[in-house]
């Protein structure tokens, strides 16, 4: 687990400087623990506890943790671009199931790719790195509303 002093060490070991804007930047996102935000949600969060930071400080913090490997960039298929925080123990990357009706993404964070991936590496001599799984279909509440009904 990743937490607000683990990241802050992490970025001055790495030669950034932590301001207090960086901070307040750094305190939201952890609010934002176990979900997909966008850029603006960030802003929008950073924005009601210092109206001072500007966009273009959550830019670059975004874009430093990225690189670091703290946060990763999701593509949802919705057209918009967003982050999500990587548990530093996640082995790989854990996979998406993306509701087609109302847009909802659900966290699996069981991998249950493991007979597949020795597979892959014994039989066409692979070494995998990580892979991302999007399952698309009906969550729940859709499933309910539409129930008897055909799916468009
Ligand atoms: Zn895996
Ligand atoms: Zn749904
Ligand atoms: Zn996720």
């Amino acid at each position: 687990m990743n937490n607000e002093k683990q990241i802050v060490d992490a970025l001055r070991k790495r030669g950034n400087k932590v301001t207090p804007q960086r901070l307040v930047t750094i305190e939201v996102l952890m609010t934002f623990r176990e979900q997909h935000f966008s850029v603006e949600e960030l802003f929008q969060g950073v924005k009601q506890r210092n109206p001072d930071v500007g966009m273009s400080t959550i830019y670059r913090t975004v874009q430093i943790l990225e690189e670091m490997g703290l946060i990763t960039k999701r593509n949802f298929d919705d057209g918009f671009a967003r982050y999500e925080l990587c548990e530093l123990d996640e082995k790989h990357w854990h996979h998406h199931l993306i509701c087609l009706k109302c847009g909802k993404v659900i966290e699996m964070q069981d991998d249950f790719l493991e007979a597949l991936e020795k597979e892959i590496e014994e039989k066409k001599d692979f070494i995998i790195i990580n892979h991302e799984l999007k399952v698309y279909g009906y969550c729940s509440d859709c499933y309910a509303i539409t129930k008897g009904d055909k799916f468009d």
